[in-house]
């Protein structure tokens, strides 16, 4: 299921990662979805509310979530994904990422930030229609102009 990104907003979160270095950022993406691709045409940025361990856990504070929903729906769009930061951490979905993760469908992509500067970037899909039988699969990333 290929996850195509146009390359501003593909610079955009990985240079929001930079920015909150070493803690973690995290955010909204708004798009369209449907059985073979999900095309992403916004980014909202989020505030971390972790502020126990924000440099490994991201959390999106409900009303965030409420308020991009109701933007998505203006533009006749929908919540296709979300993303944050590994500061010094892989590209790759941790457990508490994993389980942490309810929307069944849409793309969790992580950036790993190295001191400041932002490496590789992962978008996960989450599959499945229960917490039982959820999976993260790898999504190819295809950035688009
Ligand atoms: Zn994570």
């Amino acid at each position: 299921m290929p996850f195509h990104i146009p390359q501003s907003l593909y610079d955009q979160l990985r240079a929001h990662g930079e920015e909150t270095y070493p803690h973690e950022c995290c955010g909204i993406l708004l798009g369209i979805s449907d059985a073979d691709n999900i095309t992403v045409t916004e980014l909202i940025r989020a505030g971390n509310t972790r502020t126990d361990s924000a440099h490994n856990r991201y959390n999106i504070a409900p009303q965030e979530l409420i308020s991009a929903q109701r933007q998505a729906r203006k533009s006749g769009l929908d919540i296709v994904g979300f993303y944050h930061s590994h500061p010094d951490h892989p590209a790759q979905w941790s457990p508490t990422d994993f389980a942490e993760a309810h929307w069944f469908s849409c793309a969790y992509v992580i950036t790993a930030v190295e001191q400041a500067a932002a490496q590789i970037t992962n978008s996960f899909l989450l599959t499945g229609t229960s917490e039982e039988d959820k999976k993260f699969l790898d999504e190819p990333i295809e950035i688009t102009t």
